[in-house]
């Protein structure tokens, strides 16, 4: 078995999208964005380091981000490949990326830039069990997170301006991925400006 990238600007839905699939692929998913925030949480040097950058929506170094995959990828639950989310986002990552796990499938969600804003700044997560609600287009249900104690969550980050740079940071330094990987063949595209439901409906059928 291999690994899976989910790709996309933030926002996308690569995360809600990886929590819908997870169970069908049983692959673990591995968010660095989730993964800086655990670092910045606990303290960590790598997570004074990342802040910075998080903060403005710059990109962390692909050194930073590299060292915390290695690691990760040494825990027993990626020993069959695991479901990338938010990485690899440079050139020099997927290069990297492409010596230490076997990638299967890259699964590109698109979304127009002016569906970013609104889908960011509306995010809100269970800070109990990690599950991914909006405001607007995915609230958390009238009686409750499905985890049955719904602590709200917002990112400090997902503000407007800070949305900017990191669309701007995307288009820049991640967008060129899609050719690299297309030329690789590992490249499939969704249109991620539709329903949930049925996004996830096309991701499952590109992996099966
Ligand atoms: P990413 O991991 O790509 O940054 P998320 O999965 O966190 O994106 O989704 C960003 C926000 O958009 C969340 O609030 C989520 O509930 C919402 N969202 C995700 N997919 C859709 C969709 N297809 N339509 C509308 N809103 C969505
Ligand atoms: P989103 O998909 O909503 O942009 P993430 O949680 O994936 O959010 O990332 C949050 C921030 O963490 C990014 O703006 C960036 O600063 C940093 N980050 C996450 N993953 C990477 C990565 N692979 N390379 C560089 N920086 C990263």
């Amino acid at each position: 078995m291999g690994s899976i990238v989910l790709f996309g600007p933030p926002g996308a839905g690569k995360g809600t999208q990886a929590q819908r699939i997870m169970e069908h692929c049983g692959l673990p998913q591995v968010s660095t964005g989730d993964m800086l925030r655990a670092a910045i949480q606990a303290g960590s040097p790598v997570g004074m380091d990342a802040k910075a950058y998080m903060d403005r929506g710059a990109l962390v170094p692909d050194e930073v981000i590299l060292a915390l995959i290695e690691e990760r990828l040494k825990d027993d639950d990626a020993a069959n490949g695991v479901m990338f989310d938010g990485f690899p986002r440079t050139i020099p990552q997927a290069e990297a990326l492409s010596h230490l796990a076997e990638i299967t499938h890259v699964l590109a969600i698109e979304v127009p830039d002016d569906r970013i804003v609104e889908r960011i700044c509306g995010r809100v997560t269970c800070g109990s069990c990690g599950t991914v609600f909006h405001d607007t287009f995915n609230p958390v249900p009238s009686d409750g997170c499905v985890c049955g104690s719904f602590v709200e969550k917002r990112r400090a980050d997902d503000n407007e301006s800070t949305v900017l740079s990191r669309l701007s940071a995307y288009h820049e330094q991640t967008s060129p991925l899609a050719a690299w990987y297309d030329e690789r063949g590992l490249f499939h595209r969704v249109d991620g400006d539709r329903d949930i439901g049925e996004i996830t409906a096309d991701l499952l059928a590109l992996l099966n």
